[in-house]
């Protein structure tokens, strides 16, 4: 079965398109910004990325202690849920003894509770 007859495609005109999709109350008042995910800022500074021993200073994600961590190494792939993944080293607060921040490292050698360099 051929259909050879040359079909005709009618556009709809865009004019009539738009006015008809604009929102009726465009000047309803904006609703309020949503707030952002409980995501924080920590603080974090490397130091001596380029030796062997690296250290870095933060501040505890839960009481914002100034720490200061040394490290070494590379971090440890392991499995997170079946997936090849890096393992994070949880660093313990000295202070409050949460977590205090997570690493991408091998191996944390030292924690040490310091002033906040952050703290006015
Ligand atoms: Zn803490």
């Amino acid at each position: 079965m051929s259909d050879d007859k040359p079909r005709s495609v009618y556009a709809l005109p865009n004019e009539e398109l738009e006015q008809q999709s604009k929102p009726q109350s465009v000047s309803k008042p904006r609703t309020q910004k949503p707030e952002l995910p409980a995501e924080r800022f920590q603080h974090i500074k490397f130091l001596d990325c380029d030796k062997p021993v690296s250290r870095i200073i933060f501040e505890c994600w839960h009481c914002f202690q100034g720490i200061l961590c040394e490290y070494t190494g590379e971090p440890i792939r392991g499995e997170y849920k079946g997936r090849p993944s890096i393992i994070q080293i949880q660093v313990q607060c000295p202070n409050c003894e949460q977590t205090a921040i997570r690493l991408n490292t091998g191996e944390v050698l030292s924690t040490t509770a310091i002033p906040s360099p952050w703290k006015q």
